[in-house]
């Protein structure tokens, strides 16, 4: 879609020298300032307070050396980053990704869709993301440990429970946040709500392990009944299998769908019958191997080695759950083929610009990442309650505001949409109404 707006063509131009180098950066932004021409048109006040030439700037980021000893007593280093996005509307708020494709730029474009999920979510949370190019895969626990122990070492000094409040992400699960946690307590000697996706036992909340995924059926749900069909009786392939995964299969299975494939960053496994949930949760939770493992135990379902291949099986719906810019056009357009009526993201930014295009030109019911996978940090901003009043909610009372938030969620982009005149294009909706309240709270603090 090209923008005519000079304005927010000369405003690209600047991102785009400014952010050389920074692909997926300039990919987010793109969207979300192709989404916002009719706003700009509508509010010439909130350019006129700068409001756009500062949301594409971070007000903060940090970049730091990480060094650790491995099992072999080699002093290793890698890179630490956290981008502190936006604080109009409430401290920073974003997970972790520990994976070795991190650099800048993708904490960056995560932190900036972060900003607006965050604001979806209607509860009162700035956007932030951080991470490193370590790998936890193939490390033993006490290197995993040493490394987030040096990690935290420096990140103490930027984060507070009312400041910034970090999660999990792409290889950030419970036990890495259970190591973060421990050094962060250990040296400002204080025990606070400082990250969410804590353990159970020591100010985590029910729910926040599933509620990613289950949040992304929730809204999926609501896509789908506004629209005249549901998850009952329907064929899914998800990519991935990880913690969105994972428990996107478990809900969209309870909702009457049959889940058929996942994957991980080496291939993906297919099972007509449907995937054996149990079965994946001790391969992937427990025994950190690899999804091939699968085919041992269930000879009648297949595996094949690359990952983009899984969007060539036929299904009913998609909800990509893996990483950024796994759905090329070639890949959309399978799914299209294939007579696939609804593509719902869990993973952050999984569709290219070009894929997103053919889902829109083609009709197909669209759910955008920062509106679809909002759950995750919703439940982290009831866990952030949860400390600060010292109590703990039940499953029941935790599940019930997480899929109250998604309704609501699903009701503003869709509302949003329309007030825009782009009826159903969830996409739009959602970088709108993400926007609006962000914009608003940027105008009433002034120039900051
Ligand atoms: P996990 O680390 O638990 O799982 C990630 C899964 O995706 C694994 O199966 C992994 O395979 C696969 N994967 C990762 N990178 C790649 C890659 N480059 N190519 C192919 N497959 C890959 O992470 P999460 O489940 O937490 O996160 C998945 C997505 O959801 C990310 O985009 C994340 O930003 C997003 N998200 C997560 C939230 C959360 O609460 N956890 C909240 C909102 C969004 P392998 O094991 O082989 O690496």
């Amino acid at each position: 879609m090209a923008m005519k707006n000079q304005y927010l063509i000369d405003l690209l131009e600047t991102v785009k020298k400014r952010n050389a180098g920074e692909p997926e950066f300039i990919q987010a932004v793109t969207e979300v300032l192709e989404s916002l021409e009719p706003v700009v048109e509508a509010r010439p006040d909130l350019v006129e307070a700068g409001v756009l030439d500062r949301l594409v700037e971070p007000e903060r980021q940090i970049i730091f050396r990480v060094p650790w000893v491995d099992d072999n007593g080699k002093v290793q280093v890698n890179r630490g980053f956290r981008v502190q996005y936006n604080s109009a509307i409430g401290p920073y708020k974003g997970g972790l990704r520990l994976h070795p494709s991190v650099y800048l730029g993708i904490i960056k474009f995560l932190g900036f869709e972060q900003v607006f999920k965050n604001s979806l979510t209607t509860l009162p949370m700035g956007g932030g993301k951080g991470g490193s190019d370590f790998d936890p895969k193939g490390k033993s626990d006490g290197e995993v440990m040493r490394f987030c122990q040096s990690f935290m070492t420096e990140l103490c000094k930027h984060i507070g429970p009312d400041t910034d409040v970090p999660a999990g992400d792409i290889g950030t699960g419970a036990r890495e946040i259970g190591y973060m946690f421990g050094q962060y307590k250990r040296l400002r000697n204080e025990f606070s709500g400082v990250l969410t996706g804590k353990g159970l036992t020591y100010g985590g909340s029910l729910v926040r392990t599933e509620a990613t995924g289950y949040g992304l059926c929730y809204f999926t749900d609501e896509m789908l009944k506004a629209n005249g069909k549901s998850f009952e009786g329907k064929t899914v392939v998800i990519s991935g299998s990880g913690n969105v995964a994972i428990y996107a299969t478990e809900k969209a299975t309870e909702l009457g769908a049959k889940v058929v494939a996942l994957s991980d960053s080496n291939g993906y496994i297919y099972d007509e019958k449907g995937v054996d949930l149990a079965c994946i949760k001790q391969l992937k939770e427990v025994e950190r191997k690899r999804i091939k493992e699968y085919v041992n135990t269930h000879p009648d379902a297949t595996y094949t080695e690359g990952c983009s291949g899984i969007w060539s099986i036929p299904c009913d719906i998609a909800l990509p759950c893996a990483t950024q810019n796994e759905i090329n056009k070639e890949s959309a357009e399978l799914l299209v083929k294939n007579g696939c009526f609804a593509v719902s993201e869990g993973a952050n930014m999984p569709s290219t610009p070009e894929a997103i295009e053919v889902y829109l030109n083609n009709g197909i019911l669209y759910g955008p990442a920062k509106a679809a996978n909002a759950g995750g940090v919703a439940t982290s901003g009831l866990e952030m309650s949860q400390n600060s009043e010292r109590l703990s909610w039940t499953f029941e009372e935790v599940d019930a505001k997480l899929k109250g938030i998604m309704t609501s969620i699903f009701a503003a982009c869709d509302s949003a949409a329309k007030e825009y005149g782009m009826p159903g294009n969830y996409m739009a909706g959602a970088n709108i109404a993400g926007f609006l309240k962000v914009a608003e709270a940027m105008k009433a603090q002034g120039c900051v």
